[in-house]
């Protein structure tokens, strides 16, 4: 990679350097924030560990910032945006991202492992995922100098257009499920249309979004217009952000409850927000379906990202006479996933990404059992040779799910699917819509007319027939109700980070008094 972190190195406090002394191994050093186009040590933020969740031991060190940190990022992307980069033609951008996006490709086979160091995602995933996002940079590239207005009809006396202008300072707040394709899903779109940046990682997976850092270096962009500044939430440099008067929006991906939060706290400075949020999706299977790809895809989707992602279709909805022969299928394939170390090529699924999320998994499938739901896989921490400090769990499956259960309602972020029996259109599409979230959904049938008239009926941002999370730069992806806000990708994917400017010209340039009579 182009970090050359020994050069960075900056003061470890303490507890950093008795987490290397303890632990034997060596620790990746990430000791400086990007800002302004320059690498420089907190002011007054610090250094975290990032933990590697296979092992539960720091993996590396990482700088973060606090608020005077924030408020350089803020002031650099400000000048950015008022100075070169707010001059740059639309055209000009798009090559820049351009290159950056050719740097990409070439750093994404490091830049997965990096990410699955941070956050415990199976590589085999990882790299696939990486592997895909230089074609989305290029994608929002190509729709840098495309933003055009449009002439309002009006009459011969008065000639009126509108313009599509960059928001402005954007601050973007991304998760540690998907940092690097929560980055790219932002960051490529507010380059695209003419803002600048403030990239905040989560505090659990800071890392991979520091070597993005050194890429926009390479590729020459100009100082300010990408700052990256590692930290915390709703203590830290999260908050900061949120509540700085001098950015213009804020793009987020997580957790509902946190949206909520920074609603509130951006309230005073009546920011623009997009909003990513959580899901509940409904896979449903309908009996005339093909069986067996249904069953590679509910399976897969359940367990993908050790279940830590909004996507997944963790309500398996299934036509009753089909029922059983799906359950057993999952209990089967359960078996055959391979738990294990995130960089082993072999491994399907790697642990999850902190201790907190393993203990709230297993809180939920706890529930599940006292719930009454019947357990036919997993259920249970999984046990991985040589990693014991690790935060494993087993694929996890409830049969005989009713839609009111905990399980079926809360999005637990686990590798836990819950299999709910349903008896025709009517019931699959009411179960489908009956929840608070609405970003994805899947249905499986071979009966075209049914195929449209379920989709049709369903709540969500995308629905899925006969697939399964294709996610792609160019369809359009987010949520209904509290799934969130706005639309990431497609062509939808500029539109949040755009303003309107009408433009009005008299041709004549008469104005009469109103005062004349
Ligand atoms: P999770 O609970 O799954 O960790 P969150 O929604 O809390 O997800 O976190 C997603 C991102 O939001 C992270 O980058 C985190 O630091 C940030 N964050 C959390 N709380 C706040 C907050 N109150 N204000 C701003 N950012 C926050």
């Amino acid at each position: 990679m182009c970090i050359t972190r020994d050069e960075r190195v900056t003061v470890v406090d303490g507890g950093v350097e008795q987490a290397k002394a303890g632990s034997g191994e060596r620790l990746e050093r990430y000791e400086r924030l990007y800002i302004g186009g320059a690498w420089v040590a907190p002011q007054d933020g610090g250094m975290m560990e990032s933990i590697d969740p296979a092992t539960g031991r720091a993996w590396a060190i990482v700088a973060y910032g606090g608020a005077r940190d924030i408020d350089s990022a803020v002031a650099a992307a400000r000048a950015a945006f008022e100075g070169p980069w707010g001059r740059m033609a639309p055209h000009e951008r798009a090559a820049l991202l351009r290159r950056f996006a050719d740097l990409y490709q070439r750093a994404a086979p490091e830049l997965a492992k990096v990410e699955s160091r941070d956050n415990g995602r199976a590589l085999r995933e990882s790299r696939a995922d990486a592997g895909g996002h230089h074609t989305a940079y290029h994608w929002f590239a190509s729709l840098a100098d495309k933003q055009g207005g449009r002439t309002i009809p009006l009459d011969s006396a008065v000639h009126a257009y509108t313009e599509r202008l960059p928001i402005g300072v954007v601050g973007a707040i991304t998760p540690w499920n998907v940092p690097l394709m929560a980055a790219c899903w932002k960051l490529g779109p507010a380059l695209a249309a003419g803002c600048t940046v403030v990239l905040k990682p989560a505090e659990q997976t800071p890392c991979s979004s520091l070597e993005l850092a050194a890429l926009f270096e390479e590729a020459g962009f100009p100082p300010g217009v990408v700052n990256i500044v590692p930290g915390y939430g709703a203590n830290g440099a999260g908050d900061h952000l949120v509540t700085h008067p001098g950015v213009d929006k804020i793009t987020f991906t997580g957790e509902g409850a946190t949206a909520k939060e920074i609603l509130k706290r951006g309230a005073d400075t009546l920011k623009k927000f997009t909003f990513e949020l959580g899901g509940k999706a409904p896979h449903i299977l309908f009996a005339d379906a093909d069986l067996d790809q249904a069953i590679n895809a509910a399976t897969g989707s359940a367990w993908a990202l050790c279940g830590q992602s909004c996507a997944l279709g963790s309500r398996v909805l299934v036509e009753r006479s089909v029922y059983d022969q799906v359950a057993e299928a999952f209990t089967a394939r359960a078996a055959k996933v391979r738990v294990g170390r995130p960089l082993d090529e072999a491994t399907h699924m790697g642990p999850q990404a902190s201790r907190a999320q393993m203990d709230k998994t297993l809180s939920y499938i706890a529930k599940g059992n006292d719930e009454g739901a019947r357990l036919i896989a997993g259920g249970a921490p999984a046990e991985v040779a040589g990693l014991e400090g690790g935060y494993f769990v087993q694929p996890t499956v409830f049969a005989d799910v009713s839609n009111d259960m905990a399980i079926a309602r809360d999005e637990i972020f686990g590798p836990v699917a819950a299999l709910i029996p349903f008896d025709g259109e009517d019931e699959a599409v009411a179960l489908a819509n009956d929840t608070a979230y609405g970003l994805t959904a899947g249905l499986w049938t071979r009966d075209l007319g049914r195929a449209h008239r379920t989709a049709a009926r369903i709540r969500a941002g995308v629905v899925w027939v006969n697939t399964y999370r294709y996610l792609r730069w160019s369809i359009p992806y987010g949520g209904f109700k509290s799934s969130g806000w706005g639309r990431e990708n497609g062509m939808e994917a500029l539109e949040p980070y755009l303003e309107t400017r009408a433009t009005v010209i008299s041709t004549t340039g008469v104005f009469p008094d109103a005062y004349a009579s």
